[in-house]
């Protein structure tokens, strides 16, 4: 491929609010393109690198014996009714109507889709275990679609769907496709984990999710490798530790913070640590709100919050108008002392003493405030998100670390879920008549290519590994429009590589050395080679590797050997 034949696409500047790095240089490498929020085009170079991402996931489901489908990704609602999902799914479903009136989704995900298929087609044990995959593009109306396509509305996912005739068959199909993630995201290039993790609104029981480890991820993972355990931080058991207040050292006093709406402005404003603060939230509950205390350097769960008895199922924020009422104050100054609504409290919370929180008076708070002798001990309950330092719970005398972590595919075992919404049986080998037990497994295509370069880049651009690089070998002629013999040159190694089967780009631009060398390096081929007339004429050609500093001169006879002889060294 020549640059000047290609669709090259760099540019310097990306708009303001760009925040991750991998969005960045996936907009300054011409790699995508937004067309409306969450909605990307791709262009060449970003369709390369997605292609070899979607091929090496079709080659391992492949060879796990999965068999390939595609299943639309317009889907009548009938179907979301008779799982019960149509309601659960709430907004993040985009749903429409055709000329008829008839009410269609666009595919979030495929459960309902492929349990009505495979139970018109597998009617006996003897056809299972089966497992289905498809590369499809999914449609999910996220609430705030960003960080280009690591959370967008459109994206493409490999979902794989498992037929079995018994739970223990399920469990089997679930560890073959658990295999094929590893090594697929190995094949990838990708450093990753696979962690305990919920189920959500797939449903289902045991689940795993993989992460790839990169300060921009979204979830937080708690991990101790010496225990061996690695899980979502929304999953993780924190029991009370047993550690009680001291005594109170401060009275209590109410003081005005004006301006003051979150606990960092509190801090501030009072030159305190966040772990002297209480906040104070106020969700649904079955009978009016109910109050929910933390540490104010801590994390809700709303797992843990959603699943308390008497708490709204998934868990809803209450609103200004409420809150007003029950407290006579406004988010950002409320707090427990007199508070006649219900309260629970995170255990940790318990052993906290001469700590402030609101005071239920708009821009005031209470400082100094004591459990027991400025309010009662309310009911505490496991309630947030585990953080640095916290007990391992496979072994509590180790500390778990936190790191950020992007979900980059989904295992689970659904059960027998769907196949009973949708009565899908098979008849087994006594001849009974049985339901059928399942597995979804799902993997973030698009996702990864931002989330590669989350880990693969440097302070000039993208460091592909090369099993997903949009070409391996790039050649920077020096004065390839004034120099015949560099034009030669040039185009005889571009075409002998490009004959024995190396993506190789040739970058034929009338620019300076600096400019190309600039978006190659952004662009972040492998192998990067530089035609000069002083190389020829010392029969050299000059060879860098992307991430690396050093430059080489390597013999310009045999160089596609050579280069050959260097590619998928580290693949
Ligand atoms: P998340 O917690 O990130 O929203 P999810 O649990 O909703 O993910 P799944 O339903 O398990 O995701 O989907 C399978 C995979 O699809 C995820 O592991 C992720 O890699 C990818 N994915 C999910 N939502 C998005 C999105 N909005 N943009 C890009 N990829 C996504
Ligand atoms: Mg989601």
């Amino acid at each position: 491929m020549k640059s000047t034949e290609y669709l090259l696409a760099t540019v310097r500047q990306v708009p303001a609010d760009v925040e991750i790095v991998s969005h960045r240089l996936m907009l300054r490498a011409g790699m995508i393109r937004q067309l409306a929020s969450g909605i990307y085009n791709w262009l060449p170079t970003g369709l390369r690198v997605l292609n070899k991402v979607e091929n090496i996931v079709r080659d391992e489901m492949n060879r796990a014996g999965a068999q390939e489908v595609l299943m639309p990704s317009v889907q009548p609602a009938e179907i979301w009714r008779e799982s019960g999902r149509w309601d659960f799914f709430g907004p993040e479903l985009l749903r429409f109507k055709d000329r008829h009136e008839r009410d269609f989704c666009l595919g979030p995900t495929h459960e309902e889709v492929i349990t009505t298929l495979i139970n018109n087609e597998i009617q006996s044990y003897r056809q299972l275990p089966a497992n289905f995959y498809q590369m499809q593009w999914k449609f999910r109306d996220e609430i705030r679609p960003r960080f280009g396509v690591m959370r967008c509305r459109e994206f493409l996912m490999k979902d794989a769907y498992s037929f079995d005739a018994s739970r223990q068959g399920m469990e089997q199909s679930y560890q073959v496709m658990y295999d094929a993630y590893c090594s697929a995201f190995r094949r990838l290039g990708l450093d990753f984990v696979a962690v305990a993790a919920d189920s959500g609104a797939i449903g289902g029981s045991v689940s795993n999710e993989f992460h790839v480890l990169a300060d921009s991820g979204e979830d937080g993972i708690g991990i101790n490798t010496e225990a061996g355990f690695a899980a979502n931080v929304e999953m993780i058991d924190l029991p009370p530790s047993g550690a009680q207040s001291s005594q109170p050292n401060k009275t209590l006093a109410v003081v005005d913070t004006p301006g003051v709406r979150s606990i960092a402005d509190l801090c501030e404003c009072l030159s305190i640590p966040a772990s002297k603060t209480l906040k104070t939230l106020l969700v649904r509950g079955d009978a009016g709100p109910v109050a929910l205390l933390l540490r104010g350097d801590h994390e809700l769960n709303q797992l843990k919050a959603a699943n308390l008895p008497g708490i709204a199922t998934p868990l809803q924020m209450e609103n200004v108008e409420t809150i007003a009422e029950a407290t006579g104050s406004e988010v950002g100054s409320i707090g427990p002392v007199g508070l006649e609504i219900p309260i629970i409290a995170d255990y940790s919370t318990r052993a906290m003493s001469d700590f402030v929180c609101g005071a239920n008076q708009p821009d005031r708070h209470l400082t100094g405030v004591n459990w027991q002798r400025d309010l009662p001990e309310p009911e505490f309950a496991d309630l947030r998100k585990a953080v640095d330092g916290d007990p391992c719970p496979n072994d509590p005398s180790l500390p778990l670390s936190v790191k950020r972590g992007i979900e980059v595919g989904h295992v689970f075992q659904l059960g027998t879920k769907y196949s009973e919404a949708f009565d899908a049986t098979c008849i087994d080998s006594a001849g009974d008549s049985v339901i059928m037990w399942m597995g979804c497994y799902g993997i973030g295509v698009s996702r990864i290519v931002a989330a590669a370069i989350e880990q693969n880049h440097d302070e000039s651009g993208i460091i592909w590994p090369e099993p997903i690089a949009p070409f391996l070998v790039c050649i920077v002629p020096i004065n390839f429009q004034q120099s015949d013999n560099v034009a030669q040159v040039s185009l005889k190694i571009h075409d002998e590589l490009a004959k024995a089967g190396i993506e190789v780009l040739l970058d034929d631009r009338d620019d300076r050395p600096g400019v190309k060398f600039a978006d190659m390096d952004l662009i972040g081929i492998p192998h990067r080679l530089v035609v000069s007339d002083r190389g020829i004429a010392k029969g050299q050609i000059e060879y860098k590797r992307r991430g690396t500093d050093d430059v080489e001169l390597l013999p310009a006879e045999g160089i596609v050997d050579t280069l050959r002889s260097r590619i998928n060294r580290h693949g």
